[in-house]
This record gives C-alpha cells, sequence and structure tokens, in this order.
C-alpha cells in the first residue's frame, strides 16, 4: 500500500509536447469534500482505501493540492459529433493529471473532469456538475462489475462552487482512471489538420505503449487497427448484451483501447426496446440502443480514414469487415451463456432474436427476465414468466423451443443451472431512477445513497441481503426520465 504522496509517475503523454496538449492548472472547488470512493480503483493505485477520507484526498482531487511529478495538460483532439465532423475538441473540461504506474507495473491515467476551463473550452464554463460526476462514477464502476470493457472512476468531489445549467447547481469532479484518454478523435485530428509527422507520432505512441503485441507483425499498424476493431466489437457486444446504451457515440467518445469512455445521458433498458434512445438531445435516434452496432463500425471507418497514410484501404477496409462477425460471434456467446446454454447450435441466434421480439412488443423488464429464467427449471421458469408477455401464444411457442434447446443442451441439476446462469446475468443494475434517487440525496447533502448503490453495483451477480429494493423494475415516475448532454 501506498500512500497518496507516494505515487510514482511517469508521464508518457505530457512529453509527446505541446502539439498534442497544453499545460493547465486545475481551477479548484471551494469547499472540497468526498462524495464517494471506489475501493477498487484505489487499489489499482496501491493505494489504502481509508485514505479517501483524509482531508488532503478531496484536496487533492478538487483542485488544490498536486504533486510535484504531476504534468496536468488539456489534450488536443477533433471527431464527429453526431455524423458531422467539428475540427477543434479538446479537454474542453478535464484535464490529464498525469500517468502512475503501479506495483504490478500498470500504467493508469489520472484524469480529472470537471477541472476548470482549458484552451478547448468553447462556449463551456470547464466545469462537470456533482449530477453528471456521480453517474459517470456509478457507471464506469458498475460496468467493470458486469465485466465490461470500460475506464474507471477513482473518487467524485463534490463542492458549494456553484455551476449553471438550465438552473443553478453545484460544481464537482470526477477522477477517471484509463491505461490512456487517447480516443479516435485524436487520430482524426491530426489527420484534418494535415500534421503527417505528429500523426505518425501519435500512431507510435500508441502502438509501443498499448499495442506492443502488434510490433511484432509483419504490419504492425494494421495489426494494432484489427485489434482496435476487435476489441470495439466485443465492447459493443457486451453492450448490447447486457443493455447498456451509450448515448454519445461520437468518434470523440470512443477510446483507442476499446472501453467504454466517456459517460453522458447514457441508460441501461429497463424494459426491452431496441429502439431506446437515451440521450435526449438525439433527436434522430442516430444513437438508439440498436444503433450502436453499426455505429461501432462507423466510427471505426472513421478512424481508419485517419490511418490511410499508414495502412492501405484495402487492407482497412478488410479490417473494418472483421467488425461484425466478430461483434455476433461475442454477443451470442453471451446470450446463449444468459440463456444457460453450454453449446452452441445453428439456431441459436433465431431462438434471441424472437425472444427479444416478444419483449420488445410487451414492456418485459430486460434484467429481471433473464435473472428470473435461471431462478429454477426452464420448464418452471417459463411458466412463472409467461404472465409478463402480451402475445401469450408466441411466448408459449418460444418457451416449447426453448425447453427443448435446453434439454438438447444436456443434463444439469436446478442448482447448477441457478449457479451457471446467476453468474452471468445480474440481478442489479444502474437503473436511471436509482442514479436519480442518490443524485437527489447527495445534492442535498447526503451522500450514503450514492455510496450504498456503488456498493450494491459492485456485485450485480450475488444477492445481497435487505438490497431488494435495488432490484425491482422502476416505479412509474422512473421509467422515461429524461437526460441531457448538458452535464
Ligand atoms: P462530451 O459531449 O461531454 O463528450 O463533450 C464534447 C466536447 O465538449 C468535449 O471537447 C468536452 O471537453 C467539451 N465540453 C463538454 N462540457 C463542457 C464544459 N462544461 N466546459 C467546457 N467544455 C466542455
Ligand atoms: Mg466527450
Amino acid at each position: 500500500m501506498k500512500a497518496l504522496d507516494e505515487l510514482t509517475f511517469d508521464n508518457r503523454f505530457a512529453r509527446l509536447g505541446d502539439a498534442f496538449s497544453t499545460h493547465v492548472l486545475p481551477e479548484p472547488l471551494d469547499e472540497p469534500r468526498l462524495v464517494v470512493a471506489s475501493d477498487a480503483a484505489m487499489a489499482l493505485l496501491d493505494l489504502d482505501p481509508a485514505m479517501a477520507e483524509t482531508p488532503v484526498f478531496a484536496e487533492l482531487f478538487g483542485g488544490h493540492k498536486l504533486w510535484a511529478e504531476a504534468q496536468p495538460r488539456a489534450m488536443v483532439y477533433s471527431g464527429h459529433q453526431f455524423g458531422g465532423y467539428t475540427p477543434q475538441l479538446g479537454d474542453g473540461r478535464g484535464l490529464l493529471l498525469g500517468e502512475v504506474y503501479n506495483q504490478a507495473g500498470e500504467h493508469w491515467d489520472l484524469h480529472l473532469k470537471g477541472a476548470g476551463m482549458t484552451p478547448y473550452s468553447r462556449m463551456g464554463d470547464g466545469r462537470a456538475v456533482l449530477r453528471s460526476s456521480i453517474r459517470e462514477f456509478l457507471a464506469s464502476e458498475a460496468l467493470h462489475a458486469l465485466g465490461i470493457p470500460t475506464s474507471r472512476a477513482l473518487c467524485v468531489i463534490g463542492s458549494s462552487t456553484p455551476v449553471w445549467r438550465e438552473k443553478q447547481e453545484r460544481g464537482a469532479m470526477v477522477l477517471r482512471l484509463a491505461p490512456s484518454h487517447i480516443r479516435f478523435g485524436h487520430f482524426e485530428y491530426f489527420y484534418y489538420t494535415q500534421k503527417p509527422e505528429q500523426l505518425a507520432e501519435l500512431a507510435e505512441h500508441v502502438l509501443n505503449l498499448h499495442y506492443p503485441e502488434c510490433r511484432e507483425q509483419p504490419e504492425p499498424y494494421l495489426a494494432m487497427f484489427r485489434e482496435i476493431v476487435e476489441r470495439n466489437a466485443e465492447m459493443i457486444a457486451k453492450w448490447q448484451a447486457y443493455g447498456f446504451c451509450h448515448g454519445v457515440m461520437n468518434t470523440d467518445n470512443m477510446s483507442i483501447l476499446g472501453i467504454t469512455f466517456d459517460f453522458g445521458p447514457f441508460a441501461f433498458l429497463d424494459d426491452f426496446d431496441a429502439h431506446f434512445i437515451c440521450n435526449h438531445s438525439d433527436h434522430e435516434g442516430r444513437y438508439s440502443f440498436s444503433n450502436q452496432v453499426p455505429i461501432g463500425q462507423w466510427n471505426l471507418s472513421a478512424l481508419a480514414q485517419a490511418l490511410t497514410p499508414f495502412i492501405s484501404v484495402d487492407a482497412l477496409k478488410e479490417a473494418l469487415g472483421l467488425y461484425l462477425p466478430i461483434y455476433q460471434a461475442h454477443y451470442l456467446d453471451l446470450m446463449r451463456r444468459r440463456l444457460g446454454l453450454t453449446t452452441a447450435e445453428e439456431d441459436d441466434q433465431k431462438l434471441v432474436e424472437r425472444l427479444l421480439k416478444l419483449m420488445q412488443n410487451s414492456g418485459v423488464d430486460y434484467t429481471l427476465f433473464f435473472r428470473r429464467l435461471g431462478d429454477e427449471s426452464a420448464a418452471l421458469a417459463v411458466a412463472r414468466l409467461r404472465d409478463d408477455f402480451v402475445d401469450l401464444a408466441g411466448f408459449d411457442a418460444w418457451a416449447e423451443q426453448y425447453k427443448a434447446r435446453v434439454a438438447r443442451d444436456g443434463d444439469d441439476s436446478e442448482a447448477q443451472r441457478r449457479e451457471r446462469m446467476h453468474a452471468v446475468n445480474p440481478l442489479y443494475i444502474l437503473r436511471n431512477y436509482l442514479a436519480q434517487n442518490a443524485i437527489a440525496a447527495a445534492e442535498s447533502g447526503d451522500y450514503s445513497e450514492v455510496r450504498r448503490l456503488h456498493e450494491v453495483l459492485n456485485k450485480p451477480f450475488e444477492e445481497q441481503a435487505g438490497m431488494e429494493q435495488y432490484a425491482q423494475r422502476p416505479p412509474d415516475w422512473g421509467k422515461h426520465l429524461e437526460i441531457s448532454c448538458s452535464s
């Protein structure tokens, strides 16, 4: 375990120089205080979780203090936003404080979001409000617990600093951790500003630090792009399998590491709805739940364009062609497991599709359906779940197919089935209304609910005594909360 002042820095991105980022100091929050910290994320930095409660912790992550070895930098990038190219974006309200490596030799970027204005703030104030900081914190740690690749969150620091959105709110900061904060948009920036040397430097940086194994391949950049395609396909397969809707899949929000990144108006599905749009500002539904799959490929092709100086167009196209089959394979594998199947049959895809279609028309809770399906034998479970469906004949037909499929899958006891299925089917997910309850309490100064919700979501697959209220369908008021980008 290390003390807070014992972190070891190695600021590799900062060393790329001023073409890539600008030195900016964090602007402190008034009266910083700990809202919530993640023990698991503290462990990534070898920090004792108890340190989160010390005053110096809130000072460090509330922008008041800085390690001597930190080199706070605002990174420049651009990106395609809702399909159109925006030539200049960048860390408008976040700073890469530095890169720390832990005892296991892993590097972690410390990125402080809500740290004040930077040269890339455009019309913004450089701040993040408490509500969005809590949402990002809870989502990153919850996704991680579900096994979905994501940036992590160390803590949220609240304050008395007024911040104006639709109304006056309070400023907060979230400390985000990731092995890198490089986005597709970083590559696009140097490509479209026609800076081939910096583009090459960036590509070398990413290859050397994050895809070193690709160095061994005959065409290292192509191997790296393929790997990025594969990781994104796998990540999005997991989003789809667990009902996660990102909400703003602009290329500046896509990580070069294939991790879930830059949380805004995200949502987990309550009722299954393939057409669900979680972002109130997404009028066309570009980033609707089911569109996430083709958009993932669209975004990868935007990255491919920026890599054309290094890789032939034919090779890039071929690599992009891997996306859908890889997505499909991961998705189907996970959905089979969610259905309790251990073997693969050709028609499994159809079995999944038919089920989702029935769910779509019935308003069935996506998470609880799968959880309940594993509670008992297939026959008993479908008999019990039947009542949730409107098209009973349709459900009965599906249930017969499912039971037959389970029988062909092989014998196992009810207990084995339950154990296997519950290990992949969460009981607790970050429902919007749960986040909303925790935020409302936090806004009035009570952080206990955020902390409790965070704890529950840390073990989403494990039934926790006394936590039944976190495993319920949303009440009516909590079903269609509108979440906007203004965070
Ligand atoms: P986002 O939609 O949060 O991914 O942000 C898109 C761009 O706007 C990024 O370059 C952000 O840094 C910037 N941005 C978002 N909110 C603010 C803010 N309050 N102040 C300054 N820049 C912001
Ligand atoms: Mg962003």
